[in-house]
């Protein structure tokens, strides 16, 4: 099996996790966490090029904990797209407030902006853009009209380590950017996260936050949570560090492969490739295509799946037709959100990870070869 993800854990990980054994430390309650955790943190700062960094136990967490620390509460509205991880959503639901899906492009997947405006009212405190498949989303005019309306932007980074827009990393650009280090994403600790950003105030916020309120031990001053990064998994995290520019290397490597090798059917009109424009780099978390018919979507997904490449359709289906969060918005008609339900039936992610070889990658275009007429 080609899994569409995978974890290169190899013996410099082993030896960083054998070091915290050995040393009997697995976790710190201090305000600035353990000597792992610390050690992850300044690597992440100095590769992001940003003020501060908190490490936390998920994505989920970082994205909790972002919105906690901006103050948002029940009655208060959130903008996000429904084309994500069902995690932005539920975070935004873990702090009371009330997620508002917007629609996204249908060129590269991430956010709509002329759909930002027209969902914020008087109750709106922040947007959640998310830099799906490691796509930059339209920052600038993000940060525009969050601007304008006095917004905050927490931007979901949980794919797009690595990923730069005007040479910026993502996560950098708005108010607070979160990361995931779950097991199938480009770093990773098995399960962990960390939110960045430039502010101090809201720094000192997190660190509490992550530590139940806490500064210095049983004196809680604000709603807190135990969000901790255990030492073991920071350990993974300091070794993944290491080679996070090599394993970006190759994932561009094997997309470059893939898009030589689909470019024709681009050509033929029948599916459309990453487009990856002058002032945004992808890490290249998943290569998405848009095929022009579900039907060829599902004949190219079944025969990948058939020789055992784990292709895959994020996100099948979208937030908003989940059974938890249909009850949500005005569902009337399939038009709402359109673009999310053309992509929810027309996308296909194929893997690029740094573990797939060519040839794994020639079997893929096989099948391409094979089927797509
Ligand atoms: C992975 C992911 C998350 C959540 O991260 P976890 O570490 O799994 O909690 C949130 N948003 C997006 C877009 C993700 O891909």
């Amino acid at each position: 099996m080609i899994p569409i993800n995978k974890p290169w854990l190899d013996d410099d990980a082993k030896q960083e996790v054998l070091k915290v054994l050995d040393e009997d430390a697995l976790t710190s309650p201090a305000k600035n966490g353990g000597k792992r955790v610390q050690e992850f943190e300044n690597l992440l700062k100095s590769y992001l090029k940003v003020k501060h960094v908190t490490a936390v136990n998920s994505g989920t967490s970082a994205i909790h904990a972002s919105l906690l620390s901006l103050g948002v509460k029940p009655g208060d509205e959130v903008i996000l797209p429904s084309f994500t991880f069902v995690a932005t959503a539920n975070s935004v639901i873990a702090t009371g407030a009330k997620p508002v899906f917007v629609d996204i492009n249908k060129n590269d997947y991430t956010i709509d902006v002329s759909d930002i405006v027209k969902k914020i009212n008087n109750n709106t405190k922040a947007i959640i853009p998310v830099h799906l498949y490691g796509h930059p989303s339209d920052m600038d005019e993000i940060n525009s009209i969050a601007k304008d309306n006095s917004l905050q932007v927490v931007e979901d980074s949980c794919q797009s380590l690595g990923s730069l827009y005007d040479q910026k990393q993502t996560g950098t650009i708005g108010n607070l950017g979160c990361f995931s280090f779950y097991a199938s994403k480009v770093l990773t600790t098995g399960e962990g996260g960390a939110i960045v950003t430039n502010d101090d105030n809201l720094y000192e916020k997190l660190l509490m936050i992550r530590n139940h309120g806490m500064v210095h031990g049983y004196d809680t001053q604000i709603f807190g949570l135990n969000l901790r990064l255990p030492e073991v998994s920071a350990a993974i995290g300091i070794s993944q560090m290491r080679k996070l520019d090599r394993m970006l290397q190759m994932r561009k490597t094997n997309a470059e492969l893939l898009f030589d090798g689909l470019k024709k059917f681009e050509q033929k009109g029948l599916l459309t490739l990453p487009y990856e424009p002058e002032n945004k780099k992808f890490n290249w978390y998943l290569f998405t295509i848009g095929f022009k018919e579900n039907s060829q979507r599902e004949l190219i997904k079944n025969n990948l799946i058939e020789e055992e490449i784990g292709a895959t359709v994020y996100y099948d289906p979208p937030i908003h037709k989940t059974p938890y969060y249909s009850h949500l918005n005005d569902l009337s008609s399939d038009t709402f959100l359109s673009n999310t339900v053309w992509a929810w039936n027309h996308v296909l992610s194929l893997p690029v990870h740094p573990l797939i070889t060519e040839t794994d990658i020639n079997k893929i275009l096989k099948i391409f070869e094979n089927n797509l007429h």
